[in-house]
């Protein structure tokens, strides 16, 4: 077994762990910092991010976007010091120019996440940091100076260790460093999907695969609205999808018996659909239901609207009662769907827990009961919302533990 040393050892070369081996190096004085990367390359997530555009930050983010028990004092106490603007600041330094849109997503100025990973690669490589891939790491002992970090050809002896093994949501369906957290004891929070597409009962949902519409959503348990949202849902065979949707999915992953009510017209009330209704219905009476919504909605929304508000598509426009078109109209802004808690993690973009923070101090991501260990990025019970909230976490988190080295 080969032995050797370094001043700190970063387990994980995702997006929390290169902006820690990248700041540890900036304030270290020449000292050895190593990247250890499962993977046969570091940053692979990072590219597939934001569909191939990184959504790395957002601005004015606040803890009000991110869940896990206790995320609020950590995100406010952390982003006093790294908030969004201090990330792209130390980005901008780097020579990454950003662009945001309307909403405040942040990404790259060339739209390519290659650049985000590209720049933080090549500062580190400056920086003489070395990225170790495809290591697979057997066992971590406490020891008198550190660590020792043992992998299948050698022992690595480090005073910082930093896990940054990220979550469960992973595309290329890794195992996780789960594993690795469990040897050191600590609390955990278990881990579900989360920014999922959310599955829903029945069948109703077949034709309209590929479906998209502009809506508001709301997610309903026990009779209370949990949250809602605006955007673009997108039809599944068996799931609504879209970011206003994956921004519902934490909570309905992990309850049973949640709704999601659909709105189509959320800037109408209930009467003034009723008036629609009435002069299409007039304009269409020689014709049957299936074509009320023609020039309103797609023809297969149409159609599963008239079949949820318990009607034949076939009916005579003329034959509709007063009470058929009340039902008729309330549907449009309350379409129902009963959701489906789903544990795997397949298609979800971040795990919604891991280790409980109260677990790390808030100011500096080392641990309390282990001396010189780290937990950043994804791998802590911290989750954002849709919207560059988690890549702003895992840089945020990178940068302060980097910081703190
Ligand atoms: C498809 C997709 C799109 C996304 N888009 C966005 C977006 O646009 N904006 C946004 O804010 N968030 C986005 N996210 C979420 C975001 O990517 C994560 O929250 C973020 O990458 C977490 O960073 P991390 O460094 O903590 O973990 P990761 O980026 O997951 O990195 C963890 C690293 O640790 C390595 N590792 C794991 N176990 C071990 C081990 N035992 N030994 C050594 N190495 C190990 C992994 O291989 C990986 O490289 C997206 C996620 C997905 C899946």
């Amino acid at each position: 077994m080969k032995r050797r040393n370094t001043y700190a050892a970063i387990i994980g070369g995702g997006a929390a762990g290169l902006m820690c081996a990248l700041r540890a190096a900036e304030n270290s004085l020449g000292q050895k910092i190593i990247i250890l990367e499962k993977a046969d390359r570091v940053g692979k997530k990072l590219l597939v991010t934001g569909n191939g555009r990184c959504n790395l930050s957002h601005i004015g983010a606040s803890a009000k976007s991110y869940h896990g028990e206790g995320s609020e004092d950590l995100i406010n106490i952390l982003f006093k010091k790294y908030s969004p603007d201090a990330v792209l600041e130390h980005f901008h330094r780097l020579g990454l120019m950003t662009t945001d849109d309307s909403e405040g997503r942040v990404y790259p100025r060339s739209n390519l996440a290659t650049s985000v990973l590209d720049i933080l690669r090549m500062r580190l490589s400056a920086y003489g940091v070395e990225e170790a891939c495809g290591v697979d790491i057997r066992e971590i002992r406490k020891v008198r100076s550190g660590y020792e970090v043992i992998t299948e050809d050698e022992i690595i002896t480090t005073e910082k260790l930093v896990v940054a093994v990220g979550g469960k949501a992973d595309y290329a369906g890794r195992e996780s460093g789960a594993q690795l957290i469990k040897d050191f004891g600590l609390a955990t929070t278990k881990p579900t999907p989360s920014l999922s597409p959310v599955k829903v009962e029945g069948d109703s949902l077949r034709s309209l695969k590929g479906v998209r519409v502009s809506a508001q959503v709301s997610l309903i348990h026990g009779g209370e609205i949990i949250k809602a949202e605006r955007g673009e849902v997108q039809f599944t065979e068996n799931a609504l999808s879209g970011i206003c949707i994956f921004n519902l999915s934490r909570y309905a992953n992990r309850h049973n018996g949640c709704e999601i009510a659909v709105a189509l017209l959320p800037e109408m009330s209930v009467d003034e659909i009723e008036d629609e209704l009435t002069r299409r219905l007039k304009l269409n009476r020689n014709g049957v239901l299936s074509d009320l919504f023609v020039g309103l909605f797609h023809k297969n929304i149409g159609i599963a609207l008239i079949k949820a508000a318990g009607l034949k598509p076939s009916k005579n426009c003329k034959d509709i009662s007063n009470k058929e078109l009340k039902v008729l109209a309330d549907v449009i802004n309350n379409w129902r769907f009963k959701t489906i808690p789903r544990h795997d993690f397949k298609n979800a973009q971040v795990t919604a827990g891991g280790v409980n923070i109260r677990e790390i101090n808030h100011h500096t991501f080392e641990t309390k009961r282990h001396k010189g260990l780290y937990i950043i990025g994804e791998a802590l019970d911290v989750d954002g919302d849709c919207g560059g909230y988690n890549l702003q976490f895992a840089f945020a988190s990178g940068m302060c533990a980097g910081d703190h080295l």
